[in-house]
């Protein structure tokens, strides 16, 4: 490995020898899909966060009772302790500060991992510039910033790339990360502490992108960026995606022309443009691009577009220039079934980083740039980025380009799902790329026509058996709805106090990125949480959703309870606020379908008297040992669809509401007719819900349950054995928090106030 250059060493690098036309660019291409989004630059460390040993003492008290909300690895979690744990004043302190604790702990593990690129003293060497048409000139190798969001991450990795000798920095609007790049550019550009040689705006080259959502003004869109990043002009300005029309597309390239020609911005590009966009493009533009940007790697080579370009004198620039998996967290945990594979750890690259005393980032970078194309190094890469930026006084040989250049493996990482199977954007993959998608690796998918329930007019169906996430953990949840999208579910129900949403979204976008499902073949659901209720916090816990489950839209959004956490007489804010910001995400096309969970009969007219929009769903516990079936009926009868959860009984909650319980796993009665009939506990249950005319949403971790449980469609349960099932005496509540109770304050003193109804019956 390369070490760490003293300051003595440090201008041995001043010429490096460059060497952009070795190597052989020209291997025929394949066509591919991707594979997973890669991770953030935060990702690969190890948050300490809600480690519930590491809480205080009353919060792992708390924990014991409400583990699926604390032991979460992501922030925020503390904000509702106050009232669903009644905690005092003192334990949230208490919290608060540990969590404070935990934050310097991560703080402390940035600076760790940074610490060898910190120690470097500045350098003067750059890369060797390309010259772009306009007679500009942009170094060939740069960092990508796009993914650090944490801002003393961002700052750091900004730093450290500058001290290393990099001079181009890539970033992106879409990133939402703009701002805190902004913050570390002008700490870099104004302050001593920099180092010996001061770094000044001229000297870096600042690549912006132009997202989708800001094609519609462009000037707004890049004065907006160039305040965010507080500069006065970027060098290249580049529109992230093709829009969805060539006449569109030539409208928002004709505005980047005008702010050419303004001299607001020193040069245009386009990225991700297939070749046959390109072409449309270059005949229509009197600026030509003096960069596209696409994705290339040995994993997807993209040599078509790289031979058009040069054709075309457009300089191409590679992104995910490591291939965009990222390395296996472990290399002793077992792959994850259909995962792409990590070109990092890929023979071809490790055996030449041996040989040569070099990363496998490094031998990955200087293929792309011995192709003549030039290319970033990734977020995740920074920490180690004096290492990874001497990719300039060497070479890779004849034989290592070719091994590198034939690899088998062709597929794209960054397929730009998001933007298809929108009405307002591209039909499907082919529209975007015009190529069809190539999967050789992952088995069909299999359309098991599950039946759905049209929810009146508002263009969504929901299937009748979803995947339930609730208690999936982190680290789990991802495989699961991997397995169930994979094996045939098309709809996944979601709340963001499952904490697990993030891991949700990464699974849908690998399933999606395979090509063979798109974003409206699945129904998702989301839910809003308790503390979100005001008019002003639905609106931001959508999108955080969104967000983390990265989609831009939902086909269901449902008020998680009737409870806000307030003390006092009546619930504030109030359901009618509440239901209508709801309503306002359905206007704003950010949810297609509005409904409620956990409401009683008597909450469920109420609403409806003030809704404008349908209460098109009402999601309760539903199952034999809680058939609820007033409330079943009452919907039916209004056409509200229902959808019962916990199927199962949802046999772990006992516990976690601190209270006792039969469990319905174990019934006998359960257990005759699953033997009777020749199929399991699991199957008659989903079957049972099935039957009566609702939705249900099985929860499992388990490969083989999450298949088992779907597979319930070739069989029918007699009527007497629904008659047993729908008789059961034993009637008992699994989901009901005793924390939604404040006796002494209310608004709901005791159970009769939250559900409208007395307890159920234990008897039998
Ligand atoms: P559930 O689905 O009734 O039961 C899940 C449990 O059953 C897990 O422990 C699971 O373990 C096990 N299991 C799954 N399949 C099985 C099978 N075939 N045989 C034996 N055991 C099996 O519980 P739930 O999670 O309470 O409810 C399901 C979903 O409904 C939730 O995940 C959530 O999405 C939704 N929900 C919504 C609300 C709300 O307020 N809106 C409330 C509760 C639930 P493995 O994972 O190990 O298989």
């Amino acid at each position: 490995m390369p070490t760490f250059m003293s300051s003595s060493q440090e201008h041995s690098m001043m010429s490096p020898s460059f060497d952009a036309s070795s190597g052989d660019p020209e291997e025929p291409s394949s066509q591919g899909v991707v594979g997973p989004l890669s991770e953030g630059l935060v990702n690969g460390l190890k948050l300490p966060l809600y480690n519930p040993h590491a809480l205080p003492h009353k919060a792992y008290d708390a924990y014991k009772t409400r583990p699926d909300i604390i032991a979460s690895s992501g922030s925020g979690s503390v904000s509702f302790f106050d009232f669903t744990l009644g905690l005092s004043e003192e334990d949230i302190a208490s919290i608060e500060s540990s969590h404070a604790n935990q934050e310097a702990q991560l703080e402390a593990q940035l600076a760790e991992r940074y610490k060898n690129a910190e120690n470097v003293s500045w350098r003067r060497e750059r890369a060797p510039d390309v010259p772009l048409y306009h007679g500009r000139a942009m170094p060939v190798l740069g960092v990508d910033l796009a993914l650090v969001t944490r801002p003393r991450a961002c700052a750091m990795a900004l730093r450290s790339a500058l001290k290393a000798g990099v001079r181009r920095v890539d970033t992106s609007s879409s990133a939402g990360n703009e701002t805190t790049i902004g913050e570390a550019f002008a700490a870099a550009f104004t302050e001593d502490r920099y180092g010996v040689v001061r770094v000044h705006r001229q000297d870096v080259f600042v690549a912006g992108t132009l997202a989708p959502n800001d094609v519609h003004d462009v000037e707004k869109a890049y004065k907006n960026t160039l305040a965010n990043l507080r500069l006065k002009y970027l060098d290249l300005y580049t529109l992230e995606w093709p829009c969805a029309t060539t006449k569109q597309t030539a409208q928002v390239w004709k505005a980047m022309e005008k702010l050419v020609a303004d001299g607001l911005v020193r040069a245009i590009g386009v990225a991700n443009f297939s070749i046959p966009k390109l072409e449309a493009l270059l005949a229509a533009s009197k600026v030509r691009p003096a960069v596209c940007h696409v994705e290339g790697h040995p994993h997807f080579r993209n040599d078509d577009v790289l031979r058009f370009c040069r054709e075309n004198s457009v300089h191409v620039t590679v992104s995910h220039a490591t291939g965009g998996v990222p390395r296996p967290k472990s290399a002793h945990l077992p792959p994850v079934a259909g995962a792409p594979p990590c070109l990092l750890v890929d023979d071809t690259v490790q055996s030449i980083a041996e040989r040569r005393d070099v990363m496998p980032e490094q031998v990955v970078l200087r293929w792309a740039l011995q192709r003549g194309t030039s290319t970033l190094i990734p977020a995740a890469c920074v920490a180690d980025i004096i290492s990874v930026f001497d990719v300039f006084a060497w070479s890779l040989g004849k034989e290592e380009m070719e091994r590198l250049s034939s690899m088998q493996y062709q597929r794209r990482h960054s397929a730009g799902r998001h933007l298809i199977g929108r009405a307002s954007s591209f039909p499907s993959y082919e529209h975007l790329w015009d190529e069809p998608p190539l999967d050789t690796f992952a088995a069909p998918i299999p359309d098991l026509k599950i039946p759905t329930f049209q929810l009146g007019n508002t263009g969504a169906a929901i299937p009748q058996i979803g995947l339930g996430t609730w208690k999936s953990k982190p680290g789990e949840v991802q495989k699961a709805v991997e397995i169930a999208l994979r094996n045939g579910y098309r709809h996944i129900d979601c709340a963001e106090v499952y904490r697990n949403e993030g891991e949700v979204g990464d699974a849908l976008a690998a399933v999606l990125s395979e090509g063979r499902l798109k974003r409206e073949d699945v129904f998702l659901t989301g839910k809003l949480w308790n503390t979100d209720h005001a008019s002003s916090r639905v609106e931001p816990a959508v999108r955080k959703t969104l967000n983390a489950l990265k989609v831009d839209y939902l086909d269901l959004y449902l008020m998680h309870w009737p409870v806000t956490g307030n003390r006092g007489a009546t619930l504030s804010p109030s359901i009618e606020e509440t239901w209508r910001a709801m309503e306002a995400a359905v206007q704003k096309g950010l949810v297609r379908a509005i409904g409620v969970c956990n409401f009683s009969i008597k909450k469920l007219e109420a609403l409806t008297g003030i809704a404008r929009l349908p209460v098109s769903v009402c999601q309760i516990e539903g199952h034999p040992y809680f058939r609820n079936e007033a409330l079943v009926r009452w919907c039916q009868d209004r056409g509200i669809h229902v959808t019962c959860y916990s199927p199962f009984g949802s046999p772990d909650s006992a516990a976690m509401m601190r209270r006792e319980s039969r469990k319905l796993l174990e019934e006998p009665a359960v257990h005759a007719i699953a033997k009777r009939i020749g199929r399991d506990v699991g199957q008659v249950l989903v079957h049972w819900a099935i039957q009566r005319g609702v939705s249900t949403l099985p929860k499992s971790t388990s490969e083989k349950r999450i298949v088992s449980n779907l597979d319930v469609y070739t069989f029918e349960l007699s009527a007497s054995d629904m008659s047993t099932l729908s008789t059961l005496s034993y009637q008992c509540r699994m989901v009901d928090p005793p924390e939604w109770l404040s006796p002494s304050t209310g608004p709901y003193r005791k159970y009769e106030d939250l559900w409208d109804e007395p307890p159920p019956s234990r008897a039998g």
